[in-house]
């Protein structure tokens, strides 16, 4: 007797073959069998007009504060994602000792995204170290499964304190680096990971630390984690970090690099083709490598109190720099300020962000009834109008009575469709970068599986449906060496949704605001997802969690060579 049979379902096993009908059965949190007459089974599911697919694997998700408050971290495990990735690009919460707990949340407010309210009023630290930290999460239980990198900046901040920020780190301090990390490796990381992006910097516009390791230190902490014959080395690569590299970092370790974030970027229009040919040459060579791509256009809501688009600019660094807010105005008003701005915003040398495309800035509400005019316009048409440089205005107005207030949205990256096609269907690429859990107030993008059927498979043609799914499930969970998901197949857990085969995809975005202290966050509804099971327990019905205190989901720390 089975625990649950879904009869009739036209499966797509994430292994890349093409779908085919039949039944599948679950036992305890298995998948022990699938064909046709399996037998009986406590629990039936009709499956007919259905796919059944493998749960999504999300492997660049940004949840390690919030799930502290939320085992669920929502909304993914309602969007289709079974197994999330913690700790990308290095920031972490763990390690951290007591005296660095406001600065870690500080950065974290700056370089994620993230109400510094909602994580001072949400993170419960009942942890110091890393495998604490693993220990607190797995006791607590977890919603979705979860695996988490030790991340870089952290272990920055527990060996060097507040100097981490702004010095290279001496030989006794990556010692102690390399310890934490090889310590992590052994009670369950997946891997090691960093950033050099320019983009990514804490509170008052300060590195982030592990911006300011050199080259011995990045070797040093990389073959600590190949001590263990396990784990990935995830990097958010800044452009002073070639593909080249990365390459000799990984020389002599034996383990994969996850490269992101490759972004199709329209003023450099070739540069990501580029990327991705060095990443095959480099995994031809014997180093493999994979580029972090996304299937989403990147588009940010922000407003003038921290407009992140212009956070990679050497010239906004002042902005970010200002103590209080009527620094900042100050700082808004400056002609230097703004004239540095627009030399920087003109020099299309650097790959970035934001590339002065004005066009691509819209603005969506105000907050002062006089700016109604303005509303669905984009920042050139006004600027026109205006007869202005756009920039100008959008300063101006910033500084104008209730400017701050008004929101806009920015198309930044990954617009162009071919491009975008390209870097999908590359055979050295892997989808992800939904960042699900930071930027919560400029996008969600969290339910980019959803979105990759609709758009890419359905809409665009790109590729087969089992290619998709095998690419979100199957393919991730080979990349980054975890067993016994991704597939179903007998003997992997029940990680399964159901996903209606005429409709699927996500709603446009809209606000809640239901984070520790009411903090606001984006999210968005799943379209024809009719349930997701996670290790054999069904999590979500019809979009909705069927029962929070229901947590199936495994801290996963065991992963294959
Ligand atoms: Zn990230």
């Amino acid at each position: 007797m089975f625990d649950l049979i879904f009869k009739n379902a036209c499966i797509i096993d994430g292994t890349g073959k093409p779908p085919f009908y039949g039944d599948l059965a679950i036992k305890d949190n298995i998948i022990v069998d699938r064909g046709k007459n399996l037998g009986s089974a406590k629990n039936v599911i009709d499956a007919e007009g259905k796919f059944l697919t493998p749960g999504f694997i999300d492997t660049h998700t940004h949840y390690d504060a919030q799930l502290t408050w939320d085992p669920w971290a929502l909304p993914s495990p309602c969007l289709g994602v079974t197994t999330l990735f913690i700790g990308n690009c290095g920031f972490t919460i763990a390690p951290c000792k007591p005296e660095h707990r406001d600065l870690t949340l500080r950065n974290l407010t700056n370089v994620e995204g993230m109400s510094l309210e909602a994580l001072r009023q949400g993170v419960e630290w009942n942890f110091e170290t890393f495998p604490e930290y693993l220990n607190y999460l797995e006791q607590r239980g977890l919603g979705p499964n979860i695996a988490a990198y030790i991340g870089h900046s952290s272990i920055r901040v527990y060996a060097m304190g507040e100097e981490a920020t702004n010095r290279s780190a001496n030989q006794d301090e990556i010692k102690i680096m390399q310890d934490i990390v090889h310590e992590s490796m052994t009670c369950g990381a997946i891997g090691f990971a960093t950033s050099t992006f320019e983009g990514h910097n804490g509170e008052n516009g300060i590195p982030m630390p592990s911006r300011l390791a050199e080259h011995k230190e990045m070797i040093s902490l990389i073959k600590s984690m190949s001590l263990s014959g396990r784990g990935v080395f995830m990097l958010t690569k800044g452009l002073d970090t070639p593909i080249k590299t990365i390459k000799d970092w990984m020389q002599g370790t034996n383990r994969p690099a996850v490269v992101a974030a490759l972004l199709h970027n329209p003023m450099f229009p070739n540069a990501m083709d580029k990327q991705v040919q060095s990443i095959k040459n480099a995994t031809d060579e014997g180093i493999e490598m994979w580029g972090q791509v996304s299937c989403r256009p990147l588009t940010m809501e922000f407003t003038m109190k921290s407009p992140y688009l212009f956070e990679g600019f050497s010239s906004w660094k002042i902005a970010m720099q200002a103590a209080n807010e009527e620094k900042y105005a100050e700082v808004l008003k400056s002609t230097e300020l703004r004239q540095n701005m627009k030399e920087e915003l003109a020099d299309p040398k650097r790959v970035r962000l934001f590339n002065d495309n004005w066009d691509e800035v819209i603005v969506r509400t105000v907050k002062n009834d006089k700016y109604n005019k303005f509303e669905g316009k984009n920042l050139k048409q006004i600027a026109s109008e205006e007869g202005m440089h756009a920039f100008d205005w959008l300063l101006d107005h910033a500084l104008s009575e209730g400017g701050m207030e008004t929101e806009f949205i920015v198309y930044l990256l990954n617009k162009d469709k071919s491009a975008v096609g390209r870097l999908l269907k590359s055979e050295n690429t892997t989808i992800s970068l939904s960042d699900a859990g930071a930027h919560q107030t400029f996008f969600c993008d969290a339910g980019y599986g959803l979105y990759m059927l609709d758009n890419w498979v359905k809409k665009s043609n790109l590729m087969s449906i089992e290619e998709a799914v095998y690419r979100l499930t199957g393919k991730q969970a080979d990349i980054y060496r975890i067993d016994q998901r991704g597939r179903l197949v007998p003997g992997q857990y029940a990680d399964i949704l159901l996903i209606d085969k005429d409709k699927v995809g996500v709603t446009e975005p809209y606000k809640v605001n239901d984070l520790p202290g009411g903090a606001v966050r984006l999210t968005v509804d799943s379209i024809g997802l009719d349930g997701v099971w996670i290790n054999g327990k069904r999590v979500v019905q019809n979009g909705s969690l069927v029962d929070r205190k229901n947590l199936s989901g495994h801290l996963i720390r065991a992963f294959h060579a």
